[in-house]
């Protein structure tokens, strides 16, 4: 099951820390690592910070886009130094451990951490579920990059060992076996949604306001099973097929 849940690492400037990251995961027997354009990798600094973990840089997934660092994952969380001005849904690091093993049983999960200086866009943030923020000093919130990931990382290993089961009614409905949608799915999605309210001129792209924002905080919420996510790209498909007539 740990082998489910991923490290995405994004834009990481010093090659250091993707070391001190990938020793951060295997201390606590976590192995999939991805970097979404690392500014420097391979590099010789990062193998040395690895110290003997140089097993997970070297089976290290090097990606050119967020969207393909996600892709199968159907729970994605993006760790935050900052409270954003645009509330989303937020959880601590248990919390975010919990629903993760929980989640890995099923469907692959994505642990997101963003760039040195700036962390993750707002963008890269709305193709998480949930935001999750290690409470730390309110004055000096910002953990090293591979700190955090050592706090995520334990709280993992401790869920799995614990055997969480997190909230179980997000994987399943009585009796029924719900079969989730994965990050890549979603991305075609919101691409649908986005072109149908075009075409049907409710969303115009000059003036966006935050439409696009709001409908991605509300799917992440519901998270679709398999049936639902048909419904409704069959739904649009059919406005768009009305509407060109
Ligand atoms: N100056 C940046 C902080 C970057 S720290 C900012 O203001 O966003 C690099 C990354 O480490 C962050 O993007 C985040 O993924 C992770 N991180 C650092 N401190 C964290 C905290 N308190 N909680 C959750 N993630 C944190």
């Amino acid at each position: 099951m740990l082998a489910n849940i991923r490290v995405v690492l994004v834009n990481t400037t010093h090659p250091g820390n993707i070391g001190a990251a990938a020793r951060a995961m295997k201390t606590m027997r976590l192995e999939k690592l991805y970097l979404v354009q690392p500014e420097k990798f391979p590099c010789a600094e990062a193998t040395a910070r690895a110290s003997g973990a140089d097993d997970i840089l070297a089976a290290a997934h090097v990606c050119d886009s967020l969207d393909a660092a996600l892709a199968g994952c159907s729970l994605v969380f993006g760790a935050s130094a900052r409270l954003r001005t645009i509330a989303w849904p937020q959880v601590g690091p248990r919390e975010c451990a919990q629903l993760a093993v929980a989640e890995s049983a099923s469907g692959e999960v994505a642990l997101v951490f963003g760039r040195e200086d700036s962390g993750l866009t707002n963008a890269e943030l709305e193709r998480c579920h949930y935001l999750m923020h290690i409470p730390s000093n309110p004055a000096y919130s910002s953990l090293n990059l591979a700190a955090a990931v050592q706090v995520m990382a334990y709280e993992v290993m401790m869920a799995y060992d614990m055997g969480a089961v997190g909230d179980a009614s997000l994987v399943r409905v009585p009796g029924e076996y719900m079969e989730r949608v994965t990050a890549d799915e979603m991305a075609q999605f919101y691409e649908h949604l986005r072109q149908t309210m075009i075409d049907i001129e409710f969303f115009d792209p000059a003036k966006p306001r935050r439409l696009m924002r709001r409908m991605h905080r509300m799917f992440n919420r519901i998270q679709l099973d398999r049936n639902e996510y048909n419904i409704l790209r069959g739904i649009l498909t059919a406005v768009q097929k009305k509407h060109s007539k």
